[in-house]
């Protein structure tokens, strides 16, 4: 479908507040009408007539009246205008933010943040011309001249013809130079998201392009998009100033044509004075609407250039609505078996897992073992139903998961991941995210069990000290720990553990030991360990390697298992 007509579609939740704006532009028409009526008469009588002032003052009111009444409508057509353009806005960023939310972190981190984040901001910024100016402006640009039209067809036909024939030449010029905007549009919105995505990127590595010496050459890079962007602007700019220059003249000529058509019958006394001043006054009000519409399209075009990109986004694998059986299930007493469980990244492309079989019983502990890249996170991201299985099934008791509201199923699941995300909020909001409504004394008792109630007192605003994005105030084992307590707030019955496997001191590994235990008591776990002594304490131990099981079993049946015990000692020596 084109654009527009998505657009129109989406403008559709707006409708009352748009009809506002258009109502309110028509108005306030009318009182430029009104204005221009006075006006003449007013010139009229004094100047040709040489009546006084106060006898002409009934019209000196209601020429004040009008150009009130003018002043109010157009500042009432902006703020339904800007009322409008908000509404569509702020629903569009919540339609966008529940698509992300549904397609989870697998398909954002598919995607390049820089580029995501521009389309989610600027684009969505960008439809603001659109809705607030464009769309409004096409009927009042179709309305308005009519209007006058209709008004001036009685008082002089001959005028009203000159109008009508040459009102035509401004949609014919801004049409011929549309065609050549868009694409141009297109091109800038491309070149600006992709210097967004390298920005981001750039900086989120600059630690890394440092360390190398590689970052040097980045600047070069930065400076070649950069430049991109500023010819694609400059062109953009060019059609825009070009197509408004030629309305423009388009528009002059059309009225310089009224006047003298008016001017050679008034010369000749075919026509009377007030008649032919009230019509010169009133034709740069009839072409204004459709000039306007020249330059509120263009700045309307760079809205469609993005739009075409959130639609994108939105169309792709839209994420499926559907009805989910409603019957409750309990994640502390049920048990979680994998069948047969094939799982490929990039389309098919980068197998992960390969016939996963195995079982998560209730109340234990599991933990998951295994190099780099066998697909440990790949199994927590398919119990967290960020992804879903290409072939297999996923049982809770023999139901099929996918029959369950991820939303639902994952109120009872905790995650806690080694390189815990922090947002700009204070350390108690921090903690709260698992439970926005938990009391500050429980916040505190979360924080006492994790172990990180002391070093928050010691902050100077304690609980409502703010963290820097992504905990940039604290230490790794801090920010581990904040996540802990997350996890106790959120008291979920089944918990996605990733132990740190970062070196910390032994101080807060120690106490980072203690509140995991503490977590894991009497919960289902899924510990995704990297530590001898977690492993040993798990009641079943699963083995993966290159996406397969290669050993099941408690502990012992690991010792016994071909030196196994041996040479995980020797894997994860040092840890
Ligand atoms: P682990 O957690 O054990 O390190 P993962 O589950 O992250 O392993 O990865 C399993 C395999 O899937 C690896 O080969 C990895 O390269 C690949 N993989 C993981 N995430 C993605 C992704 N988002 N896109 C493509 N391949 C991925």
């Amino acid at each position: 479908m084109n654009p527009h007509k998505k657009l129109f579609h989406l403008a559709g939740g707006a409708r009352n507040s748009l009809i506002l704006t258009v109502g309110c532009g028509l108005l306030a028409a009318l009182a430029i009408i009104g204005q221009a009526a006075a006006l003449s008469a007013i010139i009229d009588r004094v100047f040709l007539n040489k009546q006084t002032l106060a006898t002409v003052g009934g019209m000196l009111a209601f020429f004040g009246v009008a150009s009130l009444l003018r002043a109010i409508f157009s500042w009432m057509q902006q703020g339904f205008a800007d009322r409008a353009a908000g509404f569509v806005k702020t629903g569009l960023r919540e339609q966008i933010g529940r698509y992300l939310q549904q397609a989870g972190p697998a398909y954002i981190h598919s995607q390049r943040s820089g580029e995501l984040s521009n389309t989610l901001v600027n684009g969505v910024e960008a439809l603001d011309a659109y809705f607030r100016e464009f769309l409004p402006q096409i009927f009042l640009s179709a309305l308005i001249p009519l209007l006058i039209l209709l008004i001036v067809f009685p008082l002089d036909p001959l005028s009203g013809l000159v109008f009508l024939l040459t009102a035509p030449l401004i949609p014919l010029f801004m049409a011929l130079i549309g065609a050549v905007a868009g694409a141009l549009n297109r091109r800038q919105w491309k070149s600006l998201s992709r210097m967004s995505a390298h920005f981001l990127d750039v900086l989120q590595g600059l630690t890394t392009l440092k360390i190398l010496g590689r970052s040097k050459e980045q600047i070069q890079t930065i400076a070649r998009i950069s430049t991109d962007f500023r010819f694609a602007t400059m062109k953009v700019l060019k059609v825009a100033f070009l197509s408004a220059l030629a309305l423009e003249i388009v528009a002059t000529i059309s009225i310089a044509i009224v006047a003298v058509e008016v001017g050679l019958r008034l010369l000749y006394g075919k026509m009377d004075f007030q008649g032919a001043l009230f019509i010169l006054i009133l034709a740069p009000e009839f072409y204004l609407p459709i000039r306007l519409l020249g330059t509120r399209y263009h700045a309307g075009l760079e809205g469609v250039a993005s739009a075409e990109r959130i639609f994108q986004i939105l169309e792709t694998a839209p994420p499926v609505a559907r009805q989910f059986d409603a019957t409750p299930f309990d994640l502390s007493r049920q048990t979680i078996r994998f069948e047969d469980v094939h799982y490929a990244y990039n389309g098919g492309a980068r197998p992960a897992l390969r016939g996963i079989s195995c079982e998560i019983l209730p109340g234990k502990t599991t933990a998951l073992i295994g190099p780099s890249g066998s697909g440990k996170s790949t199994i927590a991201n398919l119990l967290l139903r960020f992804l879903h299985p290409d072939r297999g099934r996923i049982l809770l008791d023999g139901r099929n998961i996918n029959e369950i509201d991820p939303q639902n199923w994952r109120k009872q699941i905790a995650w806690v991941s080694p390189k815990p995300y922090l947002f700009h909020r204070s350390i108690a909001e921090n903690i709260r995210l698992a439970n926005p409504a938990a009391p500050l004394e429980r916040v505190v008792e979360a924080a006492r069990l994790a172990n990180i109630h002391e070093f928050i007192e010691t902050l100077p605003q304690g609980y409502h000290t703010p963290v820097g994005e992504q905990g940039a105030r604290l230490s790794g084992g801090q920010a581990q720990r904040i996540a802990l307590a997350r996890a106790f707030l959120k008291d979920a019955p089944f918990l996605i553990l990733d132990e740190p496997t970062a070196n910390l001191d032994p101080g807060v590994e120690a106490l980072i030991r203690q509140a995991m235990e503490r977590l894991m008591a009497g919960r289902t776990v899924l510990l995704i360990a990297h530590r001898l002594n977690t492993v040993t304490r798990a009641g079943q131990i699963i083995v993966l390697s290159g996406g397969e099981i290669r050993e099941m079993g408690d502990h012992l049946m690991l010792l016994q298992a071909d030196g196994l015990y041996r040479r995980m000692r020797v894997a994860y020596q040092g840890r």
